[in-house]
């Protein structure tokens, strides 16, 4: 099932589910932590050999499987709707966008990462300074579910582009798009140097103690912080990509179609399963009542049924919590302006729209990802800031605005913002991607997403011997004044 070799065989399996059917799609190993040692250290055997191939090897490398991977598009895509329930279409613009990801990092990593000078400075003008970003050797990445190939691939496509070798833990719920993409790797190289582990949350664990270089981790906010702790016990660096409640803030200036197609799209897309979705909006006093009559006939035409533009809710215990946060709302007063309480049983939840919802209750504060948004009326912009800052959440933004949306966007507590669009920032594979406070820390994608797989080398090159000796036990009383005089003339005078 794996792209492994040599390693001992698993004596357990499980199956992944459609979650739209119960239809079986696949059974897989349950990995043990032996099985999961074993595997990295294939891995950590073969990251000599891909460094050692060079940026230009590598990016060879990758090609053949960027190649592989959007020739086999559609097959990936149908595996991966069935195994999430996601439309068809919807897991092919996942793919497209994975691959445009892989394609980037393959083609950049050599500019960003390669030797270059940099100024010495001018007390250290005798030396030459340059610095590299070199692989840490061997990553490992703990995928979602929600977007099960777009998501671990911001981690996987960067850290090995960077010259490292990858061991992937996809999800419980979508192990076959995981084994998927190990297989056409190691079909396009020849090589195990991205690997898939399977199974529960233990194999998981396993590979954070399996001395891997570093945790690329995308789920909850409290698995990450259990993923932290684990990683601490050996100093082992972590990116967190966890959970948002994410804001969009509707200025009294913005094209209102546009806002209100975006928040149902932001909200709704994915069965609202997006770490950067619309959960909440913000409208100005002077257009809340338009938004929101054009949101809510947008919204009751939407439905979410099989073979329809909204899917079921993947993860089953998912169901409860947007429930819960749906009934806490319309106990505190809320109204739902389209959908309502979710049935016990259901898998499919229907877009909901809901306002008059009380700022600190689960539904604005805690992250719902289901197809629901509350709309709440703000009195200016300042208001709307606030409110969108208010939580402990700070992964994406989104502003709609004719000519406020940079003003607004610099304002707030995110790690990304689009404006007049929605989650456009993921699909630009020169922009980074994370979040601040419970959305986690590090970065994915762009030159930071190449660098966060690297550790930086620092060179000083002594070009001549420099006119005042400073590093020596032979340093005079006479250089030290010279020293003194220096740093008072560049540095305590003038108005700069
Ligand atoms: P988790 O955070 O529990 O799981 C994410 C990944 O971590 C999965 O591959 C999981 O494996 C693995 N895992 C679980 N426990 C451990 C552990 N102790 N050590 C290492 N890895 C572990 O998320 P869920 O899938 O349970 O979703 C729960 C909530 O997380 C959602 O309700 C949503 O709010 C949020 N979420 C956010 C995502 C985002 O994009 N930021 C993505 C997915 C979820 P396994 O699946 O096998 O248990």
């Amino acid at each position: 099932m794996t792209s492994t070799e040599a390693v001992p065989a698993a004596a357990q399996t499980f199956t992944s589910l459609n979650p739209g059917t119960g239809e079986v799609v696949g059974t897989h190993p349950i990995h043990d932590a032996a099985h999961v040692q074993a595997v990295v250290a294939t891995a950590r055997k073969e990251a000599e050999r891909w460094q050692a191939l060079g940026f230009e090897g590598r990016k060879k490398a990758l090609v053949k499987w960027r190649k592989v991977i959007a020739r086999r598009m559609d097959e990936l895509a149908s595996l991966m709707a069935r195994e999430t329930g996601k439309p068809q279409g919807d897991a092919l613009l996942e793919t497209a966008l994975a691959i445009d990801h892989l394609a980037w990092a393959a083609s950049h990593a050599e500019k960003v990462l390669k030797r270059r000078s940099v100024s010495p400075g001018l007390l250290m003008v005798n030396q030459a300074a340059s610095v590299e970003y070199r692989p840490l050797g061997v990553v490992g990445v703990i995928g979602p579910w929600n977007y099960p190939v777009f998501t671990p691939m911001g981690s996987i496509a960067y850290a090995l582009a960077a010259g490292n070798t990858v061991v992937f833990k996809p999800s419980e719920y979508t192990p076959g798009v995981g084994v998927w993409l190990a297989d056409t790797f190691r079909e396009a190289v020849g090589r195990p140097v991205f690997q898939v582990v399977t199974g529960y949350g233990e194999t998981g664990a396993a590979l954070t103690t399996a001395g891997v270089d570093k945790v690329a981790f995308t789920g909850s906010t409290a698995t990450g912080k259990r993923v932290m702790a684990a990683c601490a016990e050996t100093l082992t660096p972590v990116v967190i990509e966890a959970g948002g409640k994410d804001a969009l803030i509707v200025a009294d200036d913005a094209d209102l179609d546009e806002a209100a197609e975006a928040t149902l799209w932001g909200a709704a897309a994915n069965a609202g399963q997006t770490c950067a979705g619309v959960e909440r909006v913000y409208v100005h006093d002077r257009v809340y009542d338009e938004f929101l009559d054009k949101l809510v006939a947008e919204a009751r035409k939407l439905k979410a049924e099989p073979g329809g533009q909204v899917g079921p809710i993947t993860m089953p215990s998912q169901v409860d919590i947007i429930r819960r946060h749906i009934d806490d709302a319309l106990a505190r007063g809320g109204r739902a302006l389209v959908g309502g309480p979710v049935p016990e049983g259901a898998r499919f939840v229907q877009p909901t729209v809901l306002v008059d919802v009380p700022e600190d209750s689960a539904a604005i504060q805690e992250e719902t990802f289901g197809p629901t948004v509350t709309v709440t009326r703000v009195r200016d912009m300042d208001e709307a800031i606030e409110r969108a800052n208010g939580t402990r959440y700070a992964l994406g933004s989104t502003v709609f605005s004719k000519d406020q949306g940079m003003a607004i966007a610099e304002r707030l507590r995110a790690g990304m913002t689009a404006i007049n669009g929605v989650i456009s920032f993921a699909g630009i594979p020169t922009l980074p991607f994370g979040g601040v406070g419970d959305s986690g820390f590090g970065r994915i994608h762009g030159p930071d997403g190449l660098r966060e797989f690297t550790y930086p080398h620092a060179i000083a090159r002594q070009r001549f011997k420099p006119a005042i000796a400073l590093t020596t036990f032979r340093r005079t009383a006479k250089e030290e004044q010279q020293l003194t005089k220096v740093v008072r003339g560049l540095y305590g005078r003038g108005r700069k």
